[in-house]
């Protein structure tokens, strides 16, 4: 087994003799698959430890600690751009009282390339303010295919001005831990060990990672928001939501009358308007189902977790029954008709429209200024 002599997570070479060396690796882990560097061990293992998560209330006690923390801290707040949102802490304010927050959006590489992000950005800004939180900074990036860390550096270091403590908030499944391992390889010696510190009154720890300031990167547990219906459905139908590459937009020219089924996750009537295009941002990997309105719920009957899935069968009944939405489309007017952790469905509508759409009960559903 000592053929291996690089690491196969960071590929350093590996050697035994030299803890505090780049490459060190305890002999009795040698045939451990897959075989890594203790460094890499560690940053793979606090990944998983990084996974808990809380609900909302345990969450925004924790929180207060930070408005309340004497010395001044940058609270990074990471939203995931498919499930804006749903994934935004919109009760972030009261809680991180005169501490600066930068507003982190994850995920970009899933819009289309030709995107206007000067645009996006406003869009962004715009809609965290309607949302009554204020940031001292956006920054977007995509944690996957690496884009805008150097932007998102610089930006921590600028506001970072007293090498302050950063605390990182985010909402289950926005790439949190992607993020944070990322900010540990530059800001900190991970050959230290790592800290956690207990928050009274719950059994979950905030993540203390030193950097070489003295200061810390405090990660806080994934918030869980039962409005995304990315929390409602099970692990495979997950990655069936979830999208993993570049959304290819559906463009559907409907007439009044006509329904569309995203699997049997949600329905969407056009219920009343002239012929119009409507666009489905969603997951490549959900199968869309165009009939008539008056057709829709005898057809939902007979081919529920069948023809219309996911979910399939099995686990249809775990999810909660649909509610209906109805939203009237103002004329002359831009909107996504957004589905928490589904998508949305982008609507120009010169005329006017009336529609509805049906979601699991609880998912949050609403109409916004469109996005691209
Ligand atoms: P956490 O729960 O917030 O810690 O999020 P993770 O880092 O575990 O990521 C959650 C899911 O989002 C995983 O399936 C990741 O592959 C995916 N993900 C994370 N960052 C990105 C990104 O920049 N783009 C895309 N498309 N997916 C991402």
């Amino acid at each position: 087994h000592n053929e291996i002599t690089s690491c196969e997570g960071c590929g350093v070479k590996l050697q035994t003799e030299k803890p505090e060396l780049p490459g060190y690796i305890p002999a009795q882990t040698l045939d451990r698959e897959p075989v890594i560097c203790q460094r890499c061990f560690r940053i793979k293992n606090y990944n998983d430890a990084a996974s808990v998560t809380l609900e909302q209330d345990d969450f925004l006690r924790l929180l207060s600690q930070v408005g309340a923390s004497k010395n001044e801290s940058l609270v990074i707040h990471i939203v995931d751009l498919f499930d804006f949102d749903g994934s935004l802490i919109s009760s972030l304010q009261r809680f991180v009282g005169n501490n600066p927050v930068l507003l982190v959006v994850n995920k970009i590489d899933l819009l289309p390339k030709v995107t206007n992000w000067n645009r996006l950005t406003n869009w962004v800004q715009k809609r965290a303010k309607e949302h009554g939180i204020k940031v001292i900074d956006v920054v977007l990036v995509s944690a996957k295919k690496n884009q805008g860390f150097e932007m998102l550096l610089d930006k921590v270091g600028q506001y970072r001005r007293h090498g302050q403590d950063i605390y990182v908030v985010g909402a289950t499944n926005v790439g949190k831990s992607t993020l944070i391992n990322r900010l540990i390889r530059d800001y900190s010696d991970i050959e230290r060990e790592l800290t956690t510190s207990r928050f009274p009154g719950t059994t979950l720890d905030l993540v203390k990672i030193p950097l070489d300031d003295g200061n810390f990167i405090i990660d806080t547990p994934g918030i869980v928001y039962p409005s995304r219906l990315t929390e409602l459905v099970s692990r495979k139908d997950l990655g069936a939501i979830m999208p993993d590459r570049p959304l290819k937009p559906m463009v559907f020219q409907l007439n009044e009358g006509q329904t569309l089924f995203f699997g049997a996750m949600a329905r969407f009537d056009f219920v009343q308007g002239p012929r119009q295009s409507f666009t489905c941002f969603v997951s490549n990997g959900l199968n869309i189902h165009r009939t008539k309105l008056d057709r829709a719920d005898e057809l939902y009957a007979e081919h529920r977790g069948e023809m219309l899935a996911p979910p399939n069968r099995e686990q249809i009944e775990d999810l909660p029954v649909w509610t209906k939405h109805q939203i009237r489309i103002p004329k002359g007017s831009k909107s996504d008709l957004f589905i928490s952790g589904l998508g949305w469905i982008k609507v120009n509508s010169d005329e006017g429209a009336l529609v509805t759409i049906h979601a699991p009960k609880g998912v949050k559903v609403l109409a916004r200024d469109s996005m691209i």
